[in-house]
């Protein structure tokens, strides 16, 4: 059922090795999907060395998500080579620095704006963008990445968790817009792991050192069991499920104390 044979999908947010992105990659591509990795600016060398790792090879495309144009290109392109997609993965966030190190309470408008638009927006946008080409395919799957501060006060999370919360209200308004199109809407909430977007959040290697003592399974969790669901949810095996939002975070999320 999680077999990705004659499937094709996009995938949004690979920046290196360590990014759930890519092990989300790799996860799909192992079960025959054929894939297109977007890349930010700066991580292009990185995104195309991986990509030779990926087999069928990957076709490899730039995208700004807070450029409307490059998001067009990007589903022009994908259209081309795919003639039309099964699955996206949205794994793209970013707050200014700042804004992670002030508290709370000095959060600016532009950092608010920013973080907002780069972590929540754009995966408006980018499904508006595969709606069509999922439709050519009779329906399709989007899955987005979440973290628990978007629930609960997690220190240092400040704007970024303002962010998920906003995240995760546009998974379920979008489940039910496009859901009688047969298109699924869901994330998947990951424990703490060392990536290079973690590395901005002030206290993260705290968070890393509480999980083992506390969540249910004495563990973090590892990249590739949240892929491994991330698999599960763009593919058939997860077609009864949207506007869902699912902890692989080894059970942390259910402790009150
Ligand atoms: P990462 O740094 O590898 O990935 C973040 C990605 O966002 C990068 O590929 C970066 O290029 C992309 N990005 C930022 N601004 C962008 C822009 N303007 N346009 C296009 N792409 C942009 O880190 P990650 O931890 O793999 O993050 C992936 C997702 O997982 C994020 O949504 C993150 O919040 C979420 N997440 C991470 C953790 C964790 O502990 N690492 C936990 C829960 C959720």
């Amino acid at each position: 059922m999680t077999d990705f044979s004659g499937k094709s999908g996009l995938i949004v947010g690979v920046a290196n090795k360590r990014s759930i992105a890519w092990a989300i990659a790799q996860a799909t591509a192992r079960r025959g999907a054929r894939l297109a990795l977007t890349y930010q600016g700066r991580f292009e060398d990185h995104v195309r060395e991986l990509s030779e790792g990926l087999d069928p090879s990957p076709l490899v495309l730039p995208c700004d998500v807070t450029s409307d144009a490059e998001i067009a290109d990007v589903f022009t392109r994908v259209e081309q080579e795919f003639g039309g997609l099964d699955f996206l993965v949205h794994g793209a966030a970013f707050a200014p620095r700042e804004e992670l190190e002030a508290s709370f309470l000095n959060t600016s408008r532009n950092g608010f704006r920013t973080t907002l638009d780069i972590s929540a927006y754009s995966l408006v946008a980018l499904a508006r963008g595969a709606a069509p080409l999922m439709d050519k395919r009779g329906g399709g799957s989007i899955l987005t990445l979440s973290y628990l501060g978007s629930q609960r006060v997690v220190p240092g999370y400040h704007v970024m968790g303002v962010a998920k919360a906003a995240l995760e209200a546009t998974v379920r308004y979008l489940a039910a817009d496009v859901g009688p199109r047969n298109i699924r809407v869901n994330a998947v909430s990951a424990g703490p792991i060392k990536t290079l977007a973690a590395a901005g959040i002030k206290g993260f290697s705290n968070i890393l050192h509480i999980y083992p003592e506390r969540a249910p399974l004495r563990r973090n969790v590892e990249t590739a069991e949240v892929a491994e669901t991330a698999a599960f949810l763009l593919s058939d095996a997860g077609k009864g499920v949207t506007g869902e939002v699912i902890f692989v975070d080894a059970g942390y999320h259910a402790i009150g104390v």
